[in-house]
C-alpha cells in the first residue's frame, strides 16, 4: 500500500531534513520543489534567470509552473520505478497548488494521506538558515551548529564540496517566512479541516524531530 505525504512548515524548520531520514525507512520518494526551481535556475536559461530573481527576493514561484513542475518529476517517477509513495517537502505552498495536487494524484490513481506540519519560531529559522550548507551533487544538508559535515566544507558521502544558498541570508529568510505566513498558513486550517494534519514542535534537535516525524507517520500509517 503506498503512502503519499506532506511535508509543511516554514523555511528551515527540518523538513527536507527530516524527509530525507525517513524516506529509505518507509521506501518512498522524496520530492522538494525548492531542488526543483534550483535545478531550473543552474541551466541558465531565461525562465532560470527569472525564477532566480523570485527566489532571491523570498516571494513564490508561480503556482501553474511550480505545479507543472511537481507533476512532471512524479510522472519521471512513475515510469522509472516502483511507486510505493511520496513525501512532499515544499509542496504545496498555496491553496491553489493544494487543489492542484489532489488533481494530479487523482490522474495516477493517488491520494494524500496526511500532511505533517513541522512548527518553527522565526528566531530558530534564522539561527538554522545562516549556518546551512548542501552538498551541490547529491543534495544532503548540514548544519554548523546542529548536523557538522566530518570533513570541513566537503559532504560525508560523496566528498563533493558543500555550498550555501544564496537565499539563506538573514534579509531573505525573513521575507521567505512572511511569505510562509501569508500564503502557506492558510493550508494549516484547510487540511486540519479534511482530517490530515498531524503537528508537532520543530524546535528541537534533528534527531529528536526525525523521531517525532516517524510517531506521525506511524500514526497515519495506522489510520488508513
Ligand atoms: P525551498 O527550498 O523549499 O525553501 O524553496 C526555495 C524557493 O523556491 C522558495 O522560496 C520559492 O521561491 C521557490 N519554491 C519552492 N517550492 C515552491 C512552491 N511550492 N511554490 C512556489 N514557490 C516555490
Amino acid at each position: 500500500m503506498s503512502l503519499n505525504l506532506i511535508f509543511l512548515g516554514p523555511p528551515g524548520a527540518g523538513k527536507g531534513t527530516v524527509a530525507q531520514a525517513v524516506i529509505e525507512k518507509y521506501n518512498l520518494f522524496q520530492i522538494s520543489t525548492g531542488d526543483l526551481v534550483r535545478e531550473e535556475v543552474k541551466k541558465e536559461t531565461t525562465l532560470g534567470k527569472e525564477i532566480e530573481n523570485i527566489i532571491n527576493s523570498g516571494k513564490l514561484v508561480n503556482d501553474d509552473l511550480i505545479s507543472l513542475m511537481l507533476e512532471t518529476k512524479l510522472k519521471q517517477i512513475i515510469e522509472s520505478k516502483k511507486y510505493n509513495g511520496i513525501i512532499l517537502d515544499g509542496f504545496p505552498r498555496t491553496i491553489p497548488q493544494a487543489d492542484k495536487l489532489d488533481e494530479i494524484l487523482k490522474k495516477i490513481n493517488q491520494k494524500l494521506d496526511g500532511v505533517i506540519y513541522i512548527e518553527s519560531s522565526e528566531e530558530n529559522i534564522v539561527k538554522r538558515l545562516n549556518g546551512r550548507w548542501t552538498c551541490q551533487k547529491c543534495k544532503k544538508v548540514y548544519n554548523s551548529l546542529t548536523i557538522p559535515e566530518k570533513n570541513k566544507g566537503f559532504c560525508d558521502d560523496d566528498n563533493e564540496k558543500l555550498i550555501q544558498r544564496d537565499d539563506d541570508k538573514e534579509e531573505t529568510i525573513r521575507k521567505r517566512y512572511q511569505t510562509f505566513i501569508e500564503k502557506t498558513m492558510p493550508l494549516i486550517e484547510y487540511y486540519s479541516k479534511k482530517g490530515l494534519l498531524k503537528k508537532y514542535d520543530g524546535n528541537v534537535a534533528p534527531k529528536q524531530s526525525i523521531e517525532k516525524a516517524i510517531e506521525k507517520i506511524e500514526e497515519i500509517k495506522n489510520k488508513k
